[in-house]
């Protein structure tokens, strides 16, 4: 069979070459995808297979090269298999006979080990590996006992060949190192993630007024409805719009309605106005420290109270309140940073774009809340995209990128807290 191989572009313009051997394989332990995401931090593999695969995972460092690889008996890739670039912090991947080895950039720790079983008789099995970085005293003390422990199982399974070694891992969980086995054939129901999109305006408030023509609620309210047709195409994700008419919803209406339907994140869309008619691209703004003063206010106003279990005491509520705030704050600034490289790929992007406002909006204390202007409407330019269906898909498919990024990283910061 030939060898796959791949070209990629680094950071830095670095050019990597990954030579992939796919060796034939006879029945066995069928894979038929290899995915990869990340950002290196966090690292997710999954890999899939028509049926439930005997697997254990090992971290090896071997000549400076830190590696993990993951093992499975009479292991057979499939010739047309999806096998996706190394990504996150696996720089390349190698298929063997009875494992595949994983080249890492930085030293990381297995976070999360997942069996997920096939929805349907057909499959596929999942088989996920979450890794977080870790420092390179952790990940080499762990990569040493994994080692010593391969070479025993290596050692007591010698007469009856290759086979028993595997075999001998899959019966002997007691030989794992509690980080691994923890979370093994855990199954996990992917949970919903619920996206609330507020087209600004509406009504009687048209907002910003466009210069090729148009109003700004309604061009917002055309860009909310692209964003939600990209996003239902996501099982996971439940969309809600706080309307989809011309109509105006008071601000506070907009946060109740959000966390009535439990949001996990909010976006409202707007777009800008500006006196300069050369002022152009989109900005995204979160909460601002003096708009974040208003919370409370806000909360004890429209009944926002955050659910914390009834019994706590007065201190300790406060205190989760507390953290609920912070923690809602910082999720809302990391989606702002995912979502302005993403922005960038659709249009231009107004200099220092995330902006910490104290737009209304964004005052739940407990839906981290994004409010992004996708571009002026004053500027001739950014009016033509916003007008257009095509820039309006492009907006909506780089949130939708950013989206999928985020939840993917609360995903992997949960499952290794
Ligand atoms: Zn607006």
């Amino acid at each position: 069979m030939l060898p796959r191989t791949w070209i990629l572009g680094l950071r830095g313009g670095l050019l990597l070459v990954a030579l992939v051997l796919v060796l034939p394989g006879s029945g066995g332990a069928q894979v038929e995808s290899i995915g990869i995401a990340g950002d290196g931090q966090y690292t997710r593999i999954t890999i899939t297979s028509p049926q439930q695969l005997e697997s254990d995972v090992v971290l090896t460092a071997e000549e400076e090269q830190l590696g993990l690889e993951w093992l499975s008996p009479a292991l057979n890739v499939r010739a047309d298999a999806y096998l996706a670039a190394p990504a996150g912090g696996v720089v390349a991947y190698t298929l063997l006979e009875d494992r595949i080895r994983f080249e890492i950039d930085r030293p990381m720790m297995v976070a999360r080990l997942l069996e997920v079983p096939a929805p349907q008789p057909e499959g596929p099995w999942r088989y996920v590996i979450d890794l977080s970085e870790v420092s390179l005293v952790r990940f080499t003390r762990q990569s040493q006992l994994d080692s010593r422990r391969l070479a025993r199982l290596s050692r007591a399974a010698e007469p009856e060949g290759p086979a028993a070694t595997t075999a001998q891992i899959a019966t002997s969980p007691s030989l794992k190192p509690a980080a691994l086995s923890a979370g093994i054939a855990d199954v996990t129901t992917p949970r919903k993630y619920v996206i609330v999109v507020d087209p600004g305006h509406g009504g009687r408030d048209p907002g910003a007024l466009s210069v090729i023509g148009g109003q700004e609620k309604d061009i917002v309210l055309k860009a909310a409805k692209a964003l939600a047709t990209e996003l239902s195409k996501n099982a996971q994700y439940e969309v809600h719009l706080t309307r989809d008419d011309d109509r105006y919803i008071e601000h506070e209406d907009r946060v109740t309605l959000a966390r009535n339907w439990g949001a996990d994140l909010f976006i409202s869309l707007h777009a800008d106005a500006a006196g300069a008619a050369s002022v152009q691209g989109a900005s995204v703004y979160t909460i601002s420290t003096r708009g974040e003063s208003r919370i409370d206010g806000a909360a004890d106003k429209y009944g926002w109270e955050i659910p914390i279990e009834t019994g706590t005491s007065e201190t300790v509520s406060g205190i989760l309140q507390d953290l609920v705030r912070r923690e809602t704050k910082s999720n809302s600034a990391i989606f702002a940073e995912l979502l302005l490289p993403e922005l960038a790929r659709a249009g231009p992007l107004v200099r220092n774009s995330h902006r910490q406002g104290n737009l209304f909006v964004l005052l739940a204390p407990d839906v981290p809340a994004v409010l992004i202007e996708i571009g002026f409407l004053t500027n001739r330019q950014d009016a033509r995209r916003l007008s257009s269906g095509g820039g309006r898909r492009r907006a909506a498919a780089a949130i939708k990128r950013a989206i999928d990024a985020y939840f993917d990283q609360q995903e992997l910061r949960l499952a290794s807290n």
